[in-house]
């Protein structure tokens, strides 16, 4: 090793799903909307002044900060905005982790969560998740730098009850608790009604999943004023002008098509619901999922099989190595074509 490679700064990356480019491939892996976004969102996009993308854009966002506080009824302050809620996550763990106990986090949750950790050089410590893939609440009840959870959780899908969470927040008066809240508009428990009574928790969403804007990296966080505020300051110490002008007007304008937003959610749901009783008729065993996937696992067949076997057939899912949790595909909620695809196949295997 040369002396300078020394003083590199080692780290395993996170692996995102695979994003293949393949034609009339049928892209179950990573948690998109397959409804295309709000018609106001394609109206906001033609309208754009691209003579405006000579300038900067504004480096707080305003238009897109503003129109959440009023859409989520906070008051100004309480609102920041991220390239994606990686970007906020990652912003978060910066400004908020900074203590030597350990930061706390389930066994099984967002595998972003220990590279961060990492990356920054936070301790943390991973709690396991019980047999059934849930959270104990008892587990978070110790000395700690902070805690993350996402809820509901991935990659199991199953939400935890707003009663628990409050728990763990009110157990935890001395840190700060971030509740990543990603896939909460498919039918979790969201904690926004507890933000007025704990000023140490956080909340952070994305427009990547409910939102259909997962190339525009849209994501944000909402908590106190002191939370916003100190989030705002590393963010500026780190860079100015992280949200483009696009993904601000455009973030603005999907909040605006309510009725088109809640239309997408409930046709998900309603083909979860369906593709989840189909896929149990076929010795699927399906988690309680309150997202837009599945975490199933199969009576019989290996995952690892069925996995390889599906994206031969151009249909890709997503297979974690994982030792509790390498029986188990997790699959996003496609159209109900798409997911008729999806049953065909598999009744083929
Ligand atoms: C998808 C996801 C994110 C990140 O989403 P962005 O596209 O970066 O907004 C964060 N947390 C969880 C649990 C996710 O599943």
């Amino acid at each position: 090793m040369n002396k300078w490679e020394e003083n590199i700064r080692k780290v395993e990356p996170y692996i995102p799903g695979e994003q293949p480019q393949e034609k009339d491939m049928i892209k179950l892996n990573t948690n998109e909307n397959p409804y295309p976004p709000s018609p106001k969102v394609v109206e906001a996009h033609q309208n754009m002044d691209t003579d405006r993308f000579a300038l900067y854009p504004d480096p707080s966002s305003s238009e897109l900060v503003q129109a959440l506080e009023r859409y989520y009824g906070r008051e100004s302050g309480q609102v920041f905005t991220g390239v994606g809620s990686d970007d906020v996550l990652s912003l978060a763990f910066l400004t908020f982790f900074n203590s030597d106990k350990p930061v706390l986090f389930p066994d099984v949750t967002y595998s972003f969560y220990p590279v961060w950790a990492k990356v920054y050089q936070i301790p943390y410590e991973c709690p396991p998740l019980d047999e059934d893939f849930r959270i104990r609440p008892g587990d978070y009840m110790r000395e700690n730098g902070g805690i993350v959870i996402a809820n509901p959780n991935a990659p199991t899908s199953i939400g935890m009850p707003l009663r628990q969470v409050e728990e763990i927040i009110r157990g935890n008066p001395d840190v700060v608790v971030i509740i990543d809240e990603a896939y909460v508009d498919f039918g979790g428990e969201t904690v926004l009604p507890l933000l007025d009574r704990y000023e140490n928790l956080l909340v952070v969403r994305t427009y990547s999943k409910s939102r259909s804007l997962a190339g525009m990296r849209i994501g944000f966080a909402m908590g106190s004023r002191r939370l916003i505020q100190a989030l705002n300051d590393v963010k500026e110490s780190v860079n100015s002008y992280t949200m483009n002008m696009e993904s601000i007007r455009l973030g603005a304008a999907s909040l605006e098509d309510e009725e088109y937003f809640q239309s997408c959610l409930d046709r998900i749901v309603g083909t979860r619901t369906r593709v989840k009783r189909e896929l149990e008729g076929r010795g699927f065993i399906c988690l309680d999922s309150c997202t837009n996937f599945l975490f199933v696992r199969h009576e019989r067949k290996s995952a690892g099989i069925l996995f390889e076997e599906l994206q031969r057939r151009k249909i890709f899912v997503r297979h974690f190595g994982g030792e509790r949790i390498r029986d188990y595909l997790r699959i996003t909620i496609g159209t109900d074509q798409q997911m008729d695809r999806l049953l065909e196949v598999l009744d083929e295997l």
